[in-house]
Parts: structure tokens; C-alpha cells; sequence
């Protein structure tokens, strides 16, 4: 039976991957702050598909080491990276606190998962495939995300690459899915602020993305079907990216003008 760790699985897209690799067989594992009592769709798994839940700060890197090893007392064979949060604040505003814990779970969080699994997959001479969870905003820039958030999805990109090129030898695919704005818990405040249809209309496809869709396109990355595909990253964003080239799209664009600006008065003066 296939193994697959998700990271943030007690939510959103994790939740979604967790139910639809379930529904197709497959055993499940999940880290979350939140536990699964909180859950009650864990529990309607069928019971083999019910691996090990195990309730972690993915941002520590020692304890997300020991529940790797918790959980690989049945052997793993993939990994899906979906904790996150998201941060707000602009260059103007991120405090070293939004920054320093934007960075430690989006970008730490992800390596400490990526490590556990992969030294686990590499030691039981097992081929397995990673998925990180990055976002547009990990390849351009997405008006009303922060500073901090851009800058931990696209280091997510830096881990996926360097992983898949050092892992490629051992049989280990690394690939990166980015979704553009998803209908998850995660979006209610945008969702709520602008108008779900609104928001849809920014990408091409005109409509927001359903969790569903990336856990589709996760399990694609995880199974044999795509055998040769690593260091990838593929968007799940109703073609946001490949309509500008960067996403400046699902959200409403800064309050701030530029025109008002004190350096730009100075050099124009
Ligand atoms: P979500 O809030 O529904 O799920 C996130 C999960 O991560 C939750 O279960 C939460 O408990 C868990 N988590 C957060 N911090 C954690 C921590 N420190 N330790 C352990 N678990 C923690 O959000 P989602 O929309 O499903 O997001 C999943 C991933 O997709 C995130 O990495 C997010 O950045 C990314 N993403 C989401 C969107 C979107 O529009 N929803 C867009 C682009 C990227």
C-alpha cells in the first residue's frame, strides 16, 4: 500500500490530497498543529487508509524529525508539503515577527519535512516523490500578500530544485505545485472582502480553484504517471502566470500610491 506523509493535511488542500489518496487506496499520514479530533472527515477514512496523525509546530525541526520517524515505522514512499501560512504585510510594514515566523513554517517547515522524508527514502533504498506546496506568489508578484510570504514560496522553489537535482540518483522525484487563490480556509478573508466571483475573474479560467484541483494535481506528481517529471512546478492557477508572465491578480492592489511618496517627490523635484 503507498505511504504518503502530508504536511498541513488537517485543512484545505492537505485535507483534500489526504480524502482523494484515501479514496484511491492509499495510506495516509499526516503533521498538523491542529489534531484529528478536530477532524471528524479523518474518521470516515476507511480504516487501512488511516496511517499515523501526528500533532507537530512544523517549524521545529527536531520534532517534525522525530514524528518522520514515528511514522515511517511503515515505510514511506511520498511527501506533500502543505503546511503554510499566509502573511500580509508589505515592505513597508513586515515586522521581524511576521518575517522570522513567515519564514520559519513556509520555508523551515518545508525543509524539515523534505529532509526527514528524504533521509528516510534514501535509506530504505526506496524510490519515492516529494511535492512541495509553493503559490504565484512564489514566482511573481501577487498585490496584498506580503513581503515575508513571496519570499518564503519562491525559497520553496530554491528547496524543490536543489532537492530534485540531489535526489534524481536515489529515485526520488521532487516537483512544486502553485496554486493561485483556492477556495480554502486559508482565502476567507479575500474571499469575504471582495466577492468570490470578483476575485475568480483575475486569472483567465475566471473562477477560483477548488482544493480538489490541487490535490489532482499532487497526486499526479506522486504517481508513477509522472515518471520522469522532477523539479518541476507546475500552476494550478487558471493561467494567472502564463497570462502576464506575473500574477498581479487576487487581490486588491495596495493602498498605497506611489505618487505620494517622499523619495520619489525628492528625485522628481
Ligand atoms: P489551510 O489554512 O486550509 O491549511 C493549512 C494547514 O497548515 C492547516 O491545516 C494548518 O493547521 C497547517 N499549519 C499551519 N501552520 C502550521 C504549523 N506551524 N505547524 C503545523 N501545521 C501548520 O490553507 P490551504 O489553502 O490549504 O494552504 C495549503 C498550502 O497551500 C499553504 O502552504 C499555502 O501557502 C498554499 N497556497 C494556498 C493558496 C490558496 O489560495 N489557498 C494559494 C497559494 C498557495
Amino acid at each position: 500500500m503507498i505511504h504518503t506523509v502530508i504536511s498541513g493535511g488537517a485543512s484545505g488542500i492537505g485535507e483534500a490530497l489526504a480524502r482523494r489518496l484515501a479514496r484511491s487506496g492509499q495510506r495516509v499520514s499526516i503533521l498538523d498543529r491542529t489534531p484529528s479530533t478536530a477532524c471528524p472527515w479523518w474518521a470516515e477514512l476507511d480504516e487501512s487508509s488511516r496511517g499515523t496523525w501526528v500533532v507537530v509546530d512544523i517549524a521545529e525541526r527536531a520534532a517534525v524529525a522525530a514524528a518522520i520517524d514515528e511514522i515511517a515505522s511503515v515505510a514511506i514512499d511520498g511527501l506533500v508539503t502543505c503546511a503554510g501560512i499566509a502573511s500580509r504585510e508589505n515592505v513597508l510594514e513586515v515586522t521581524e515577527d511576521d518575517f522570522d515566523r513567515t519564514l520559519a513554517i513556509n520555508l523551515g517547515g518545508t525543509v524539515a519535512a523534505v529532509q526527514a522524508v528524504a533521509r528516510h527514502l534514501v535509506a530504505s533504498g526506496r524510490p519515492g516523490s516529494i511535492v512541495t506546496v509553493a503559490s504565484t506568489a512564489g514566482i511573481g508578484y501577487v498585490s496584498g500578500l506580503g513581503l515575508a510570504y513571496h519570499a518564503s514560496k519562491a525559497a520553496v522553489l530554491g528547496v524543490t530544485w536543489s532537492t530534485a537535482g540531489d535526489l534524481a540518483k536515489h529515485g526520488i522525484r521532487v516537483n512544486a505545485i502553485a496554486p493561485g487563490v483556492v477556495r480554502t480556509p486559508m482565502t476567507v478573508p479575500q474571499r469575504d472582502a471582495q466577492g468570490e466571483s470578483r476575485l475568480g475573474r483575475r486569472a483567465p479560467a475566471g473562477r477560483l480553484a477548488e482544493p480538489d484541483e490541487l490535490a489532482a494535481a499532487a497526486a499526479w506528481l506522486l504517481s508513477p504517471a509522472s515518471g520522469l517529471t522532477t523539479g518541476h512546478v507546475l500552476p494550478v492557477d487558471g493561467g494567472q502566470v502564463a497570462s502576464a508572465g506575473a500574477p498581479i491578480t487576487g487581490y486588491e492592489p495596495s493602498p498605497i500610491d506611489t505618487r505620494d511618496s517622499p523619495h520619489l517627490a525628492r528625485r522628481t523635484a
